[in-house]
């Protein structure tokens, strides 16, 4: 086949049939993990996207806290067009010059001390499961995670997610993972009350993401820090949905009232990372931790890859230089507090940090309420019954944000679950 041919089959692929057309053959095509997709999307530019009938969406998920810089950006386009026209791809006998300068700039945000290193994987999953191996490799048999946590759905990931529903038709799952209350200081020293001594990690989350956008209680983190510390136990942070800007700083322990000035061991990360392309990344802090994982105790294919490494630092450069990491503080206060200031019956309570914002209803219809609002051309999620959760991209205005306040404002107040 000529290039004109093969471009022609890929953009017929992408023709702007009809949704109903394409998820008909979704259903046939892919198996069925995620339900039946709620639209089929075919374009996406700054802040909206549209679907297969040609409706605009403003886009106030973004892929699920992934889509930082927004779509189809001119700078990660040309960032990821240019890598891939130069190296695409090396596997790990060898390094590239984009991935020595992403692992270095990682570091260098995070503050990590002397010694430090990163070792990259391709989702937020997949750098839990090498922190879930780093956690073995000390030799003690508890890890403890915190009710309500979710770390990605790979085998020691999973085992370390509470949600029975994700749990149960898997098990048996790795062992050794106890679960504590979330947020619960007491119910930590608890578990360091004779020393700890056979603690391998403490791993937390600094705002539960799925859970429904849950902060930790200040104090909680270095607490944390302290028995782990104490005991010589590893204390990791998933920052997968929160870290790289997502809530107004580069990762979300860094907010004073969350743990500003602890020093975890482990940082992983994901999502926004790439600003849409795949990659995950785990930070080892210091000596200790970064040398966990010897040679040929842990790898990946694709992990490093020259591309995606290429996107992070197109994307964490964006995000210097356009000043986003202020725009994401400002633009997402004001949306909270114009959703608080609407005074609407069915909102209880607005909380979140930066541009990962939760909206908790008074009953359980964030479903109901998520399908209105696309019907009306906004993208949020309801990620429990009655919490909808908002993660759109850094560069949205405030002006865009606007349109959705005024939509939750002619909601109806006396909207019921739905029998
Ligand atoms: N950890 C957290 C805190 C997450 O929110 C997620 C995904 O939602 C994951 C891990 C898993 O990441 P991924 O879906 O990239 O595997």
């Amino acid at each position: 086949m000529s290039d004109d041919e093969l471009t022609l089959t890929a953009s017929s692929l992408v023709a702007p049939d009809s949704g109903a057309h394409w998820s008909q053959r979704y259903a046939a095509a892919l198996m069925n993990t995620f339900g039946p997709p709620q639209r089929v999307l075919v374009r996406g530019e700054g802040a909206y996207v549209w679907d297969a009938d040609g409706m605009r969406y403003l886009d106030l998920l973004g892929g699920i806290a992934v889509n930082s810089l927004g779509h189809g950006h001119p700078t990660l386009t040309a960032a990821v067009s240019a890598q891939l026209g130069t190296l695409g791809h090396v596997s790990n006998f060898f390094a590239s010059p984009v991935q020595i300068a992403l692992a270095e700039r990682l570091i260098g945000l995070a503050g990590a001390p002397e010694g430090s290193r990163v070792f990259f994987a391709n989702s937020g999953t997949e750098a839990n499961e090498a922190l879930f191996k780093m956690a073995r490799r000390t030799g003690r048999p508890r890890i403890i995670a915190l009710d309500g946590s979710f770390h990605g759905r790979t085998m020691g990931a999973l085992a370390m997610t509470s949600k029975l529903a994700y749990r149960e038709p898997f098990e048996p799952l790795p062992g050794g993972v106890e679960f504590v209350p979330f947020g619960d200081s007491a119910a930590l020293e608890a578990v360091f009350a004779d020393g700890g001594g056979d603690v391998a990690a403490v791993v937390v989350e600094t705002i539960q993401g799925e859970a429904g956008v849950r902060p930790l209680p200040p104090g909680y983190l270095a607490l944390a820090r302290e028995l782990t510390a104490r005991a010589g136990a590893l204390l990791a942070v998933d920052e997968v949905q929160t870290g790289m800007g997502r809530t107004g700083a580069w990762f979300a322990h860094h907010h004073s009232y969350l743990g500003g000035g602890v020093v975890p061991d482990v940082v992983t990360l994901a999502k926004g990372l790439g600003g849409g392309i795949p990659i995950g990344a785990l930070i080892a802090y210091g000596e200790h931790a970064a040398s966990l994982l010897g040679r040929g105790q842990h790898g990946t294919t694709f992990g490093g890859n020259p591309v995606a490494a290429a996107a992070a630092l197109a994307t964490i450069g964006v995000i210097e230089r356009d000043g986003l990491l202020a725009q994401v503080r400002d633009v997402g206060a004001g949306l909270r507090g114009a959703v608080v200031a609407l005074g609407h019956p069915l909102v209880v309570e607005v909380r979140g940090e930066g541009l990962l914002i939760a909206i908790e209803l008074a009953r359980p219809v964030a479903a109901q309420v998520a399908a209105r609002a696309l019907d009306a051309g906004f993208i949020v999620n309801p990620c429990t019954p009655s919490v909808l959760r908002l993660a759109p991209p850094f560069i949205l205005t405030a002006r865009q944000a606007a349109t959705f306040t005024a939509f939750l404002a002619g909601l109806p107040h006396d909207l019921e679950p739905e029998s």
